[in-house]
């Protein structure tokens, strides 16, 4: 069994506090979130596809539990 996942907002999704930053360059490979977690872009990209397959959950419509 697998979980259709839009990985649209994945990369620019905190994956502790859901806000997402409005733009991050291609290049740009860390970003820090309002909440002070600095993300390194793919490893919150993973952890946040990893939620959303492994609760159904879509971005934006409730908060992520990991
Ligand atoms: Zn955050």
């Amino acid at each position: 069994m697998f979980e259709v996942v839009d990985e649209k907002y994945t990369s620019v999704t905190c994956n502790k506090c859901n806000w997402q930053i409005e733009k991050l360059g291609l290049g740009v490979r860390e970003w820090t979130c309002n909440c002070g977690t600095v993300h390194d872009r793919d490893i919150n990209a993973a952890i946040n596809i990893r939620a959303v397959g492994t609760t159904g959950i879509a971005f934006g419509k409730t908060n992520i539990l990991v």
